[in-house]
């Protein structure tokens, strides 16, 4: 077999690595396996560029994949899982800016033609995936501002950088690629894309973000892909249009669950409407408040509860305690379900996975549709760590999660709310079910509380 053929082998390969990994990765059951399976994908992608390619400066390549496995292996193992969505910014903020870089560099080989265009276009889309994941990070990480944030006249300034990149790229194109004024040009398209990369991305809210990131990724699946094109690599293509395929098909699941058309997600601050992350003030309002040994008894004796777990349930790293306090239930006849939103916690599936680290039984997860039915019948709604997700303010107009489908939980006999304080979610704002009479609130972290919880049940 000639050398080639054993590329192409090795590559289809990879290939049907990546695709069996993104069918793991869709349940959490085999999401474990997936990620593995993509990794060593991206071994034998990467093993196979190192044997089979004529590379001048292997030395170099060796010391730069070195320099970013010791980066990035550290960084991977320390991060907290409710940080996951900023790494994720991060890293697919590289990879956008590593495609942009590349088919800079490809620009004078590429001859002109389509293979130019393609260039060009990674150029302006990985700058752009580049700086708006930047500032994706900052926001998710709290470096700035969580709010939107609009400059003045920020349409117009979007719209000039927008239009002026396209226009360079018209002009790069236009001389070949080949001769200074071409590279000129195109150093001023990534510049101007990288400020239509920020400006995208501030006027976007805390809630919000997250949806970004992943449109974000579906840019640099693209320009990724037209990497593969422009280096003729058939392997960079496939894994591109996976992940530009997979990252719309996320950002317009993530758009539906939070009830909003993308484009409002995305250019809602512009036109002056609401977006998620702006913030009012809590209200200094008298709330009723319980003792764990309060919330033991009125569990003990109900007949059927529901626990709705949040971003807070995440953060507290209570999904055992959880498992253990509804054993607890069970064992005393008591019907213990969970109402699982789509957007609890800060990715899609958050909760289903965290729940399936503790082992709760995957029957008792019950989905929004399904759940929602059932709360008027239920003794007591456990509301761990979740706050947007359950407001009755995304049931009116004006409000940043309006249109929001949320858990009717106020439906239910008694609410209990498990949180550290009157702050509110991420959303930032006032929840208007903690001031409800048939609200309770047990202060405190959300593990600390469930163990006093679980102490106070057994002694019972
Ligand atoms: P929220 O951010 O609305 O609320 C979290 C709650 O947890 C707060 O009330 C907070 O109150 C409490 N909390 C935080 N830490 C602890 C702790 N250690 N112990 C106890 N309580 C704690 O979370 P939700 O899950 O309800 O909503 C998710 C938000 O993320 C929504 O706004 C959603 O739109 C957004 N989002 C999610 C996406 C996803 O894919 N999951 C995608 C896009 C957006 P306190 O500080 O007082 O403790």
């Amino acid at each position: 077999m000639s050398k080639q053929t054993w590329v192409d082998l090795a590559y289809l390969v990879a290939a049907i690595c990546f695709i069996l990994a993104l069918k793991g990765l869709s349940s959490p059951k085999s999401a474990r396996n997936g990620n593995l399976i993509g990794a060593a994908g991206a071994v034998i992608a990467v093993v196979t560029v190192l044997v089979s390619a004529d590379l001048k400066h292997l030395p170099l390549i060796l010391v730069a994949i070195a320099a970013g496995t010791a980066a990035a292996v550290p960084t991977s193992r320390r991060v907290q899982m409710t940080a996951m969505p900023q790494l994720v910014a991060l890293f697919n903020g590289v990879g956008g800016g590593a495609a942009a870089i590349v088919a800079f560099l490809e620009l004078k080989s590429t001859g002109g033609g389509f293979p130019l265009i393609a260039s060009l276009f990674t150029v302006v889309v990985g700058s752009i995936s580049f700086s708006g994941s930047v500032v994706t990070f900052l926001k998710l990480q709290e470096v700035m501002t969580t709010r939107p944030v609009v400059l003045p006249i920020h349409p117009v300034l979007f719209g000039g950088a927008a239009l002026g990149a396209v226009v360079l790229a018209v002009v790069a194109f236009a001389k070949g690629g080949a001769v200074d004024a071409a590279t000129y040009a195109a150093v001023g398209v990534a510049v101007l894309a990288l400020a239509v990369g920020v400006l995208f991305v501030l006027p976007v809210g805390g809630a919000d973000v997250p949806i970004v990131i992943s449109l974000l990724n579906a840019f640099t699946g693209l320009t990724v892909a037209a990497s593969g094109y422009v280096l003729d690599n058939v392997l960079l293509l496939i894994a591109g249009t996976l992940v530009g395929a997979s990252g719309t098909i996320l950002t317009r699941l993530m758009a539906t669950a939070m009830g909003r058309p993308i484009t409002s997600t995305l250019f809602g601050a512009l036109r002056g409407g609401s977006t998620g992350g702006s913030t009012t003030a809590g209200a200094d309002r008298p709330v009723r408040s319980a003792t764990p040994d309060d919330v033991a008894i009125l569990l003990a004796y109900a007949t059927k509860v529901i626990i709705v777990p949040g971003y807070g349930l995440a953060v507290a790293q209570a999904q055992h305690t959880v498992r253990e306090l509804a054993d607890l239930l069970a064992a005393r006849d008591v019907e213990v379900l969970y109402g699982i939103h789509p957007v609890a916690g800060r990715m899609p599936g958050h909760m289903n996975v965290l729940l399936a680290e503790a082992n709760v039984p995957y029957d008792q997860l019950k989905e929004m549709d399904e759940v929602n039915p059932q709360f008027a019948t239920t003794d007591v709604v456990l509301v761990i760590g979740a706050n947007d997700v359950v407001n009755p303010a995304a049931r009116q107009p004006g409000t940043p999660i309006s249109g929001m489908p949320i858990l009717d939980v106020d439906q239910a006999q008694n609410v209990i709310f498990l949180k550290r304080s009157m702050r509110p979610g991420f959303a930032g704002i006032d929840n208007e079910l903690l001031y409800q009479p048939n609200t309770t609130l047990l202060f405190g972290d959300a593990k600390d509380s469930l163990t006093k919880v679980v102490s106070a049940l057994k002694n019972l």
